[in-house]
Order: C-alpha cells, then structure tokens, then sequence
C-alpha cells in the first residue's frame, strides 16, 4: 500500500470481484480517497506485483445481516444447543460483563472473519441499564471500526412462553404463581421506550446508528408494532424483528391470526422496504411473496436454524419468490468461530442443491445470489441503499482481501479467482485485510482497532469471577425449562390470547 500527498491510498491486488454476477478482473490498483470512498480502479500489469499483491483478491466486505453481539458465546456459558424455546430458558446461565468488553470483542470477530458491517439486535444484560449498553455498543462499533446497525429492543408481551402467563403459572410452586402470572409488568412500555430512543440518538456516530427493533411479533404488544411502523414511516429509519423462526411460533400465530398472520403485520403498515424480518423459517410462499411485494427482506441465518433445531429455511421459495435477501450469524455460527465465509459455503450449498421438480439439463452452480445476499442485500438491510456491496469509483470502500497463496497451497496451478472456487475453500483463515469506510480494521489478518487477545482474556476471566460470585439459579432455570415445555406440550400458545 502507498500513500500520496491527498491522502489517497492504493492497494494492489492479483484479481478483483467488483460485484455479485461479475466475472473476476485481474490485477488492478484500488485508490481509496480521504472521503473513505474508492477513487478509482485500474487495471495493472502483472508483472508490477509483488508476490504478497500478487495473491491478494479484493472484494466487497460482507454484511452480517443478523446478530447479538455476543462476546462471550452461549456454549462457553454452558448453554447448549437446543430448540429455541429451551435454549432460551437457559441464557440466564450467561453471567453479567462488561458491555463494553463484549460487544468490542464480537465486532473483533466479526472483523476478522471480513465483516465490514453488522445488523446487532441487542439483548440488554440490564434491562435497566438499556441507554448505558447502548453507549458501550457505540464506542466498541468506533474502536473496531466496522459499521453498526444498533436493534433497539421493544420487548412488552409474552416474556416467558407465546400466551396466557397465568396458565403459565400454574405449571410453577404456589408460591411463585403470582409473579410469573404478573411477569410482564416488569417489561418497559413503549412509549417510555421511545423516550429513551431518542435520548440514545446522541450516540450515533458515522459506524453507528439505530434502527427499531420490535424483538419479534409474538413479543411486542399490537399496539407497540403500530406505534413502531408509525415512527418508521416519518423519520425513514429502519425496522427489524425476527419473524416465524421456530414450529412454535408459527401455530402461535395460526391461531391467533386466522386471516393470516402476515397479512396482520401489513395491514398495521409495518410491511415496507425499511423492514428487515430475521429467519422467516417457517414463512409460506404466499407470505413470502407478500414481503416480496413490500419490498421487505429476509435476513437468513442458516447455522443459526441448523443449531438451534429451528428447521431449514425455505431458500428456495425465496429465490423464486424474488424477496431480497441477506445473510447473518446471529451469533451462532456452524462452529461457534464467527465465520462468515463458512457461513457463505453453507448458504451457497443450499442455495444450489437440486428440487425435486426440477427438469432438463443439470445447471451449473453460480454464486451469484450467495454473493448478492452477502455483500448488497444484507448490507442494505443494515445500512440502508448507500452505493456498497460493489468495488466501484464512488462506493464506499469497505473492501476484503483474501490471500490466496494460504488458500490454496496445495493447489497444483494457479491462484482460484472464481467466486465458485473461492465459497468452496475461504475462512477467517484466508482474512488479509479489511477495509471499512477507507479504514484498515484487519491488517495482516489481525484486527487493529482493539487488542483482541486481551479482550478475550479479560472478558472470560470477568465472566469467570462473576459466575462465581452469583451462579446461576440451576433449579429455578430447571423448573422453568420443565414449566415452559408443558405449557407448550398442552398446546396452551395456541389457547386464548
Ligand atoms: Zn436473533
């Protein structure tokens, strides 16, 4: 990389991906101006690189279209995989840390695995600490320097199981019954939460801004959704909610919609090209071609269902219905590492396996779509249209370099530029570098902004001795997870509203 008196840097690279669909360029020079957009991209001899330029292939840093930020993952809290509704019960095994630590320490991860921006839904550690969590996310997102959709949580109904918390009730000790019946007094109401929104805007920075974000339908009151799509509607900020992610939710919301769930959300006007609906696993084609309609997209999280036992997304009715789609790890990625590119292999070899209705001749795969999700369609959902995804003068330069030569030592011949080839072998592993907004984040594959090593030292001793100090509650997390099961084996989600 070279530096001239303007400021504008270069980057020289063996082989390019502009953008989803294009067929790889050879060498080029990226020159990336003060203003953290790309200047300019020109072709070069081969011959004018060296060997480490030479292995390098640049292409658009990835958008994590859904996650939690979670520094400290579940399973090192002991919490294991499961079906979403028991995994649940159990994140009260997660110790409390600092917010600061575990947020900078997953947006660390996140970098090295090429992410250049991230949806974060945050989960308060304190709910009554909301506005200080926020502040913390905020400093983490600039010190690590990739870009931050923060989810504000709105979070008011059905804080245990998806219905009546005083069936609920009777599944626990007598002299617990009140409190869980009663339970959701505790939850912030809306407006409160409102207020609070807009006290947090004074941390939004450049790589920092807040989006809505109604938890899911089944846990946000109607009239707080309402409220929500009205605020959306007049300020233009986006929306996020997870949407119909387990079997539970869907007969929850068959039961309580019967003229069509979907069709509910539309009509209150939260269906729109600012909403984003995180898994849709349970969605039908006819809904999925409403959201399609709407403009809305759907941020999958492949790993994330496999795992948490939530079932395989329909992928296929979302390519044929045409609905935008991104990709996220909801912090639960196939082997707990944060990697987003093995996350991308995952997609791309779901995305192109065969249908048993299909006929003709054999389609070669192509990893177009794969590419669009994870560099425009998910970025969009984070950031809105703002000219990335794409290695063209004038996009922002969030850029990510491969190394090809760690890629593919054994390889008899030649350095792989197809897309193809590249989702078939890339991890955080081949990470050289990343560039967000023109800034160097991951250099040499290790993350600049933060000392990731220490943060991760610090953050699992402070979990440690907080786990210590106050462990968990083994048999009340026990008696929750035995009530809660009951409640839903007796079909009480599907019981009165
Ligand atoms: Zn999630």
């Amino acid at each position: 990389m070279t530096e001239n008196s303007s400021r504008t840097r270069t980057w020289r690279v063996g082989a390019v991906l502009c953008a989803a669909g294009a067929a790889p360029a050879g060498p080029h020079e990226i020159a990336v101006g003060p203003d953290g957009c790309i200047a300019d991209l020109l072709p070069v001899s081969p011959e004018d690189l060296t060997r480490e330029e030479a292995s390098l292939i640049a292409m658009p840093a990835l958008a994590n279209a859904h996650d939690h930020g979670r520094g400290l993952p579940t399973l090192a809290c002991g919490i294991a995989d499961a079906p979403l509704e028991q995994w649940m019960v159990n994140l009260a095994r997660q110790p409390k840390v600092d917010p600061y630590d575990t947020a900078a320490l997953a947006f660390a991860r996140m970098a090295g695995s090429g992410i250049g921006a991230v949806y974060h839904c945050h989960n308060t550690q304190v709910g009554s600490a909301l506005l200080q969590e926020a502040e913390a996310v905020s400093r983490a997102a600039r010190d690590v320097g990739i870009r931050v959709a923060f989810g504000w949580p709105f979070f008011d109904a059905n804080p245990m199981v998806y219905g009546s918390h005083a069936a609920l009730a009777e599944m626990f000790p007598p002299q617990q019954r009140e409190a869980v019946a009663t339970m959701d007094r505790a939850l912030r109401d809306c407006a409160t939460n409102m207020a609070l929104f807009d006290e947090a805007r004074a941390f939004e920075h450049a790589g920092f801004a807040l989006h809505y974000h109604p938890v899911a339908p089944q846990w946000a009151k109607p009239e707080t959704l309402r409220a929500i799509a009205r605020a959306s509607a007049e300020t233009g900020r986006r929306v996020h909610t997870h949407l119909l992610e387990t079997r539970l939710q869907r007969e929850w919301a068959d039961h309580h919609f019967p003229d069509g769930f979907v069709n509910w959300l539309d009509a209150m006007g939260l269906l729109s090209p600012r909403l984003t609906v995180a898994h849709g696993v349970w969605l039908r084609r006819d809904e999925i071609d409403l959201l399609a309609q709407r403009g809305v997209t759907v941020s999958v999280n492949v790993s994330s269902n496999l795992r948490l036992r939530s079932g395989l997304p329909p992928l296929s009715d979302m390519q044929s219905g045409k609905v935008p789609f991104g990709l996220g790890l909801d912090g639960m990625a196939l082997d707990d590492d944060q990697d987003m590119l093995r996350e991308l292999r995952l997609a791309h070899l779901m995305l192109t396996q065969p249908c048993r209705h299909e006929e003709g001749p054999v389609a070669r795969p192509d990893a177009t779509a794969t590419l669009h999700a994870a560099w425009e369609d998910g970025r969009r959902a984070i950031l809105g249209a703002d000219g990335g995804g794409r290695i063209t003068a004038g996009a922002p330069a969030d850029i990510l370099f491969l190394d090809r030569v760690a890629m593919a030592s054994d390889y008899l011949e030649g350095l792989p530029a197809d897309p193809e080839w590249l989702l078939s072998r890339a991890t955080r592993a081949h990470v050289a570098h990343l560039l967000v907004a023109g800034r160097e984040v991951v250099r040499h594959g290790r993350v600049a902004g933060v000392d990731e090593a220490a943060l991760q030292d610090r953050l699992v001793a402070a979990a440690r001795a907080a786990r210590a100090k106050s462990p968990p509650d083994a048999g009340q997390i026990s008696l929750t997870a035995e009530a809660t099961l009951a409640f839903y084996a007796k079909g009480l989600h599907c019981g009165e509203a």
